[in-house]
């Protein structure tokens, strides 16, 4: 038999998502792969059962549904401060992940480097692999996660292609500042990069932080790939329901490899979820409370437990400190394994997300409802026992 891919060995299955299925099998509360258990708003569940038995049920037209990305222009619009043109800025993908994939394909050659910030969410490296592109890595430093100016440039100095940023970041909640977006910004002009933006997070923003979109930001229009999704923002993660946002000559590239990839997403779901983007602007509000209030129940329970976590800016996740918890050589896979098993909480391995070495870091999010993160809270409580 003919070899297979030889890019197989450079990455494995998601262990975020192979977390589900051990949560599944141990009936763990699944505080690994980030999604919630409370309902969409109901404007888009009401509007999904009108159009079941009329439709749309077939083929969407491959870009996205004519009427979804006039109203994507629309909201986004807003959100970014600028005019989207739907028939050429925006394209409709299945979830964001495919949104990255094609952008990472349309703007790459093989052999190129992509640079990506430490810790990094777990689709970039594959993502990168499977384009045949180098990923390359700036560390955010914990417990900040600031980055050091001068290794960044020192990372564009390497002949990088494009910077892809996460922004709210997962896992490290970290929200970019203006400044630092700025600092990234001049770096992509004058090295000639893209900046390849996941926004997933968008309007989870916790006080005294403020989201800014780097296709904002003055000469980033033109060289900004924004990918997001409805997941997050109405709570539809099975919606697969993506988008990527970039000037024409960009998009058009990028359309190509949807076309091919993906044909379209699900028609009758991009006619529900309209509903969602023509919300008001209180929704968004009640949306980013909403997430404060699970992140203080969370948060002030891992206090009494006593331990120790990165608070997130934005998103919703926590990077959790378990050291204390590790038998001698027990690798942070196998930990979680265990605790799925025997505590009944499943979170994902911090090597899963750090280029650097660690081994006693797990993320955790709280996009549950009251009372599944206090049942949470409550098979943690005796944690150390349970994990001895
Ligand atoms: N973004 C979510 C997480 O990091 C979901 C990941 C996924 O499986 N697409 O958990």
């Amino acid at each position: 038999m003919q070899p297979t891919s030889k890019k197989c060995q450079y990455f494995t299955d998601s262990v975020i998502r192979r977390m589900t299925r051990i949560a599944i099998e141990h009936d763990a509360i699944n505080l690994a792969q980030g999604f919630p258990d409370f309902d969409p708003p109901k404007e888009i569940t009401d509007r999904l059962a009108e159009i079941a038995p009329i439709g749309p049920h077939q083929y969407p037209i491959t870009m996205g549904a004519p009427n979804f990305r006039q109203a994507l222009a629309k909201k986004c619009g807003k959100y970014m401060g600028r005019t989207l043109d739907p028939e050429t800025e925006i394209v409709v993908t299945i979830g964001s992940t495919e949104a990255m994939v094609d952008t990472i394909f349309a703007l790459t050659n093989p052999g190129d480097k992509i640079a990506m910030f430490s810790p990094y969410f777990e689709n970039y490296v594959a993502q990168a692999i499977m384009a045949d592109c180098e990923p390359v890595f700036i560390p955010l430093v914990p417990p900040e996660f600031n980055f050091d100016p001068d290794v960044l440039e020192d990372v564009f100095k390497k002949g990088i292609k494009a910077i892809l940023i996460c922004n709210p970041s997962n896992p490290s909640g970290k929200v970019f500042t203006y400044d630092e977006l700025k600092l990234i910004a001049d770096l992509c002009i004058k090295y000639d990069v893209y900046a390849i933006m996941d926004e997933v997070y968008e309007h989870i923003i916790y006080p005294g932080h403020k989201h800014v979109y780097m296709n904002s930001l003055p000469g980033m229009w033109e060289r900004t790939v924004s990918c997001s999704s409805m997941s997050k923002t109405y709570s539809i993660t099975g919606w697969r329901l993506g988008y990527a946002i970039a000037p024409q000559p960009l998009m058009d590239k990028i359309k190509q490899f949807h076309d091919f990839n993906a044909v379209g997403a699900a028609s009758p779901l991009m006619e529900a979820a309209i509903a969602g983007l023509e919300l008001p602007d209180s929704y968004y509000d009640e949306f980013a409370a909403h997430y404060l209030h699970m992140k203080t129940i969370f948060t002030e329970g891992l206090d009494s437990i006593g331990i120790e976590y990165t608070d997130p800016q934005g998103a919703y996740f926590v990077l959790a400190n378990i050291g204390q918890f590790l038998k001698k050589g027990q690798s942070d896979v196998e930990f979680c394994e265990e605790m799925a098993k025997k505590v009944g909480v499943a979170c994902v391995p911090g090597t899963s997300f750090f280029k650097e070495d660690v081994n006693n870091i797990v993320r955790l999010h709280f996009a549950k409802k009251d009372e599944t993160l206090y049942e949470a809270l409550n098979r943690m409580a005796d944690i150390k026992a349970k994990m001895a």
